[in-house]
């Protein structure tokens, strides 16, 4: 008899479950979370690897400040230029000339480096990977220190030297209550599967305030990189907004922005959507390949 009774009210909260499940669904808002969730699953499902292309197009010199010479020298937002991004935002986009780890090391005028604004070519251009003869060296670490303070000057969570027009696959994360991360040449040797992907709403330093985009991100990550000091390999598996925060930075080291992460009708406005339409296929295509690097161990 207690058997049976005990059957019989797990029969019936199973019932309750479906019910219970079946309404969630129906009254569920599906309409607000297919743009968000269903257009990504379709370029998660083809992966594929494709070159990276240039956002140059005709109306883009109109948009940026004229270039400097010398960036380390000029004052970091490079905002003496009048031109506006659209009537209602006083936003100013850059033109930074690339430059050198060792010169952007060497400086002994700026403790900031400028950073890059949309729609700044540079932050197109993917970091190169910082080479042998670097670690251990002054150099190396004047850009580790440089890198740090200018993350804390803006308070961003992290941030890449490539974002500064610096190019060095040079990645920092601020991590409150833990030893802040400098990562060089850092990839992506493991991920959570996609199932466990998570949505995030995130903004960017080099654009716009006022834009913000919805994106997946793995739920965590494994990230080898060297230490700036040693060249030592090291590994990490980051978690929640520590792996978020390294994604959106990872990106940045490949030249892809969170404008790619999104389809080109979740953008700001019309202007945005002309410059960042030329391409944008094939860097959502890059912003959602799921591939992973060779591990150095
Ligand atoms: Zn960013």
């Amino acid at each position: 008899m207690p058997f049976t009774y005990v059957r019989y009210r797990g029969v019936v909260q199973v019932q309750r479950g479906l019910v219970i499940g079946w309404l969630c669904i129906l009254t569920f808002p599906m309409d607000a979370l297919k743009p968000v969730v269903f257009c990504r699953r379709a370029f998660l499902t083809t992966t594929l690897s494709v070159p990276l292309q240039s956002i140059l197009s005709p109306s883009l010199s109109v948009l940026l400040a004229p270039e400097v010479d010398n960036p380390l020298e000029s004052t970091p937002l490079n905002n003496n230029s009048p031109v506006l991004v659209d009537s209602d935002s006083s936003w100013i986009g850059t033109n930074l000339p690339r430059i050198s780890l060792t010169h952007a090391s060497t400086s002994t005028t700026m403790t900031v480096w400028p950073m890059g604004r949309w729609p700044d070519p540079v932050l197109r251009q993917p970091a190169e990977p910082v080479s042998s003869e670097f670690f251990g060296s002054t150099e190396l670490q004047n850009a580790c220190w440089l890198l740090q303070n200018t993350a804390r000057h803006y308070h961003a969570v992290g941030l890449a030297a490539q974002q500064c027009g610096v190019n060095a696959r040079i990645v920092y994360l601020e991590r409150p209550f833990f030893r802040s991360l400098t990562m060089v040449n850092p990839h992506i040797v493991q991920r959570s599967p996609e199932t466990k992907m998570r949505v995030w709403t995130e903004h960017c330093l080099v654009l716009p305030p006022t834009f913000a985009a919805t994106v997946l991100r793995d739920a965590w990550i494994t990230v080898e990189y060297q230490e700036a000091s040693t060249g030592t390999w090291k590994i990490v598996t980051l978690r929640g907004e520590w792996a978020r925060a390294a994604q959106h930075e990872l990106d940045h080291d490949r030249g892809i922005l969170v404008t790619d992460h999104v389809e080109l009708s979740e953008l700001e406005n019309d202007l945005m959507r002309s410059i960042e339409t030329a391409g944008h296929a094939g860097r959502m295509e890059l912003a959602y390949s799921r591939a992973v690097e060779k591990s150095a161990f």
